[in-house]
């Protein structure tokens, strides 16, 4: 009986009108170049863990995450919530997308990415099987459900496990790789994990299906990546794919907002063009860049 009553408040939570979108705690929409339209972020670090600390990152680590866990009722809820309100239209009227109000009513992909590394959380494979229900229960079945990671937990059996829920419901993984070598791995993502693990982890996942690649190159201390490290990158990507890993895309793209390492700077448009250029001259592979 308490459990019901708990499933009914919930609901009647993110049904209330006067409790906008923007005080869901695991839910919020973003309209996104790389998702080509409506994405929606499921937040699976609202305690902001992350075994990186990449010096772009946005997230403010300073200020203690809402809450310590993902409460998986509460997140299909606001989930659920949120495709209606897309559908219904109601996010067109939002002044946030008052610009671009025709591409909020399809959903173009639902992503785990938040504020820290998805593959953290210890039940990432219940949190894919709450999407998933969603997703068939809405009738979103040209939606993607998109993993954006930073690889390091992608050989965990768990999430080994959602992936695989992920292959069979139109699932993308978007793993990341900013370097080419150990040391700029280090400078750049300054994590204690090995970056020997991070390429392993993602050969794996892409001999299992295709990924997509997302590096973030920038400015460090008005430097750019230098030459010989824009070529060990492309040695690391075409070590994967001579080794049987399949990459359906590369995406390039810098910092879009001033970061709170102020050495951490936006590579101009011409800049990352020719980077471009150049892995995709040095790997055949298909590049995109998001300024
Ligand atoms: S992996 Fe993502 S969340 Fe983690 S530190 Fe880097 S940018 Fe921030």
């Amino acid at each position: 009986m308490g459990e019901i009553k708990s499933i009914q408040s919930s609901w009647a939570a993110v049904q209330d009108h006067t409790r906008h979108f923007s005080d869901f705690t695991f839910v919020y929409p973003v309209i996104s170049r790389r998702s080509k339209g409506l994405s929606i972020g499921v937040n699976l670090n609202p305690d902001k863990a992350c075994n990186f600390d990449c010096i772009y990152c946005e997230v403010d680590r300073r200020i203690p995450g809402a809450v310590a866990e993902v409460d998986l009722r509460q997140m299909k809820d606001e989930l659920t919530a949120m495709v209606r309100f897309a559908k219904d239209g109601g996010l067109a009227k939002e002044p946030k997308f008052d610009e671009v109000p025709w591409l909020t009513r399809e959903v173009k992909d639902i992503a785990f990415s938040g504020d820290g590394e998805p593959t953290m959380i210890h039940n990432f494979a219940e949190c894919v099987e709450t999407v998933v229900e969603v997703q068939q229960s809405e009738g979103l079945d040209e939606t993607k459900i998109v993993l954006i990671t930073d690889a390091a937990g992608l050989d965990k059996v768990d999430v080994k496990r959602g992936l695989k829920l992920m292959d069979t419901h139109h699932g993308e993984i978007w793993g990341k790789l900013d370097a080419g070598t150990e040391d700029y791995y280090r400078e750049v993502n300054r994590s204690n994990v090995k970056f020997d693990r991070i390429l392993s982890n993602l050969l794996e996942t892409a001999r299992a299906r295709p990924i997509i690649i997302q590096s973030l190159f920038l400015k460090v201390h008005r430097q750019a990546m230098p030459a010989a490290e824009l070529e060990a990158y492309c040695g690391r990507l075409n070590d994967l794919t001579e080794s049987g890993g399949q990459i359906s895309e590369v995406h390039l793209y810098t910092v879009a907002r001033p970061t709170p390492e102020a050495f951490a700077m936006k590579l101009e448009l011409a800049e990352l063009e020719n980077m471009a250029a150049a892995v995709r001259e040095q790997t055949g592979l298909t590049v995109a860049v998001f300024p």
